[in-house]
């Protein structure tokens, strides 16, 4: 344990007390693939252990889930204590080495972080990691609040080496990103490895003999640690129970409230949600109050061990209940282990919550939602002794908000804010690349069209793929027609050419996917010559995520560099014959490139590359001259950056009553992409105005001047 003076309060965000958890655990090697709500674990790591604050710890973003996995798991063998950090899509790339290795099992603590995104926030999925959990048979933490992480991520290691198993502390997108104080310890060190290391021995071999003997033991396990959850006092700190309601006060998060009637109804929650139903409790039991109304006794259980299930300890907390609402994020899995546990035991109680339409069936729950149906189930539990409404839930919990926040805060987000869809940045490399694909099939099929009048019209389908550029499928660009999951435009593409070869199918596929999940893809396109064309948008960073750094930056996360792995090389060694280079900002090379790659019979593939603007230095903008803006709207209705806008009413000697065009130079990066694309040459680049001196009227909007 260490002192006061060793450790110091500070106000951090959840991922990144997970972090300082993993780092006083002593956690030898930490790695994994980026993955909003997940990232910012690793990047604490990183970032303690380059300021000197976490010594001894290997840290890093490693090509995908998979990879992360299986070298974490070598480590662990030896006898590391090893942390992987995913968002929960994350995991089924590494499912395969993650099923297997409950078998095999671990010697060092093996702790598996992976955030979960209800909403969902930025994901494809709502998947339930705790659900996975059960499926791979791998005990998981579910945390209500950071605070509580912080003790789980010790606790799912001391659990880990006791089973020799894996361990999953699934977090959900509120707790990775909410922000408390809590006292974290200035320096860590990792922990020292035991000197015997890897002890070689039969166990680590997965044969068919050695898997079933081993299934039996991870059952086994499982039972034993489904009565550790229940009774023993470092896990049951996680379950905890208690009562309020009846003759109390306020009773929701510690036992002073404790009713002298005997409870009937239940409360159980997971995750955030348990948080959510204290606050909701609390606020019931306030309006009660006042109001000189009693809420009737109830039991209320936080469920922070999902998987295995406490069942004894839910069995005693079920007994004499008859009725029990459940609130949990995504899918219905503590209300079916109550469900599991009522029926084993044969307890007269209902079981009420996401199944029987009581509670929401996808998406986040909030302290409001939550609030409004415990007081439905109180009211209908007894309407004479507790008459609190809906409404008056609602208007006490307006009342409150509008104390603290104002007003506006309890307007739905729809009504409060204008709705703005996600688009590529202003500036951004892909938007040129988008352009130059979609006009090299313009310019193509016009070609075929001259050549052959009675050709059938050339028509492309555009697979997209996991990152920034899926918002290619926006208005003007519309070049994104799929996405599925990483790496799948590549090969979905080649299914494209199978079932419809008069299209052309073409992937797009960014530089971090490539390396994760796009070369096994690419080796497949070539081995069977499937006709697509694979445009790589290079932009030298995994800016999705938050700019982390691939195989192809030359960066790792140890403060190291090492030598980039260059795209073109790998299409090349892979057998990729075409290979087209261009910059997505100069359009006509950017188009010639693109004609070629398309044009070419067989795998093909084309590389942008211009940096990420997030990791480069903007331009002077541009300026649109006035004088010469005729108002045709094109540098618009072509390209859609978001720094250029329109101004209806404003005149100009050759746009007449069309308006003019304007670029708000505080988001104008100087990408002089629609300086190619007006073809009144209105607008100026930064180059050009250094040249020129002034370009005329000039019609741009923002406060800075440059
Ligand atoms: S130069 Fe044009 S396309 Fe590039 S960021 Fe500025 S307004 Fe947008
Ligand atoms: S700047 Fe060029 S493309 Fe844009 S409206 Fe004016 S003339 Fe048309």
């Amino acid at each position: 344990m260490l002192n006061d003076t060793e450790r110091e309060t500070r106000l951090l965000m959840g991922n990144e007390i997970f972090a300082h958890a993993a780092l006083e655990a002593g956690v030898n090697v930490v790695a994994g693939y980026p993955g909003t709500p997940s990232s910012e674990l690793i990047e604490t790591v990183a970032r303690l252990r380059a300021q000197g604050c976490a010594e001894g710890v290997h840290v890093e973003w490693s090509t995908n889930e998979k990879a992360a996995l299986e070298l974490l798991s070598g480590a662990a063998y030896c006898g590391a204590r090893v942390l992987f950090t995913c968002k929960q899509m994350g995991l089924n790339v590494a499912a395969d080495a993650l099923l297997s290795l409950n078998y095999v099992g671990v010697k060092g603590g093996t702790v598996l972080f992976v955030a979960d995104d209800p909403g969902p926030i930025s994901s494809q999925t709502e998947q339930d990691t705790r659900r996975f959990a059960a499926f791979a048979k791998v005990p998981v933490f579910d945390p209500t609040t950071p605070d509580e992480g912080f003790a789980m991520m010790k606790a799912a290691f001391e659990l880990s080496e006791r089973y020799g198993t894996p361990v999953i502390v699934r977090p959900t997108t509120r707790i990775c990103h909410a922000s408390t104080f809590i006292s974290v310890a200035k320096h860590t060190v990792a922990r020292p490895l035991p000197p015997e290391g890897f002890e070689r021995s039969s166990r680590w071999i997965i044969f068919p003999k050695r898997s079933f003997e081993a299934h039996g033991e991870v059952n086994a396990r499982l039972a034993e640690m489904a009565e550790v959850f229940s009774k023993e006092p470092a896990y049951t700190c996680f379950n905890k129970a208690i009562e309020g309601g009846g003759e109390s006060a306020c009773g929701a998060g510690d036992t002073h409230g404790a009713s002298v009637e005997a409870p009937t109804l239940g409360i159980v929650a997971g995750g955030v949600s348990a948080s959510y139903a204290k606050e909701a409790l609390c606020l019931i039991e306030e309006t009660a109050a006042r109001e000189g109304m009693n809420v009737p006794p109830y039991r209320f259980m936080a469920v922070g061990t999902p998987y295995p299930f406490p069942a004894s300890a839910a069995g005693e907390f079920l007994a004499g209940l008859h009725d029990v609402l459940v609130f949990e994020e995504l899918d219905s899995v503590l209300e079916e282990e109550l469900m599991k546990v009522a029926g084993a035991k044969k307890l007269p109680v209902t079981i009420r919550g996401k199944l029987s339409g009581e509670a929401r069936d996808r998406g986040e729950n909030t302290t409001t939602d939550i609030a409004l149906r415990l007081a439905a189930f109180f009211d209908g539990e007894s309407g004479e002794t507790c008459d609190v409404t809906r409404d008056a839930i609602h208007g006490t919990l307006t009342a409150l908000l509008q104390q603290t926040v104002g007003a506006d805060a309890l307007i739905p987000a729809a009504e409060n804010v204008p709705i703005r869809p996600p688009v590529l940045c202003a500036g951004c490399p892909h938007r040129g690349s988008f352009y130059a694909v979609k006009q090299a099939i313009g310019l193509l099929r016009k070609k075929a069209r001259k050549d052959n009048p009675n050709a059938p019209a050339l028509e492309a389908v555009f697979c997209g793929d996991i990152g920034c550029y899926t918002l290619g499928n926006a208005a003007p660009l519309e070049a994104i027609d799929t996405c599925l999951c990483m790496g799948a435009g590549i090969t979905q593409a080649q299914g494209f050419s199978l079932a419809e070869p008069r299209k052309k199918a073409i992937a797009f596929v960014g530089d971090s996917t490539f390396f994760a999940s796009g070369m096994t893809g690419v080796a497949n396109a070539v081995y069977n010559n499937h006709d697509i064309t694979i445009v790589v948008l290079d932009n030298s960073t995994t800016a999705m995520t938050g700019t982390q750094p691939h195989p192809g930056t030359g960066v790792t996360m140890m403060g190291t560099r090492s030598e980039p792995i260059e795209i073109d090389e790998v299409l090349e060694a892979l057998g990729v014959t075409c290979i087209m280079r261009a910059n997505p900002y100069e359009l006509d090379e950017a188009v010639e490139a693109a004609e070629i790659a398309i044009a070419f019979e067989g795998p093909s593939a084309l590389i942008y590359k211009a940096p990420c603007i997030q990791i480069s230095k903007p331009a002077p903008p541009a300026e649109i001259d006035a004088d010469c803006c005729t108002g045709c709207r094109r540098c618009i209705t072509e390209i859609g950056c978001p720094a250029i806008g329109f101004r209806p009413d404003a005149k100009g000697p050759k746009s007449a009553d069309r308006g003019l065009a304007f670029i708000d130079d505080t988001l104008c990066t100087g990408c002089d992409l629609c300086v190619q694309v007006c073809p009144f040459k209105a607008i100026v680049s930064h180059e050009q105005l250094a040249g020129n001196g002034s370009s005329g009227t000039s019609s741009s909007e923002g406060g800075a001047n440059r």
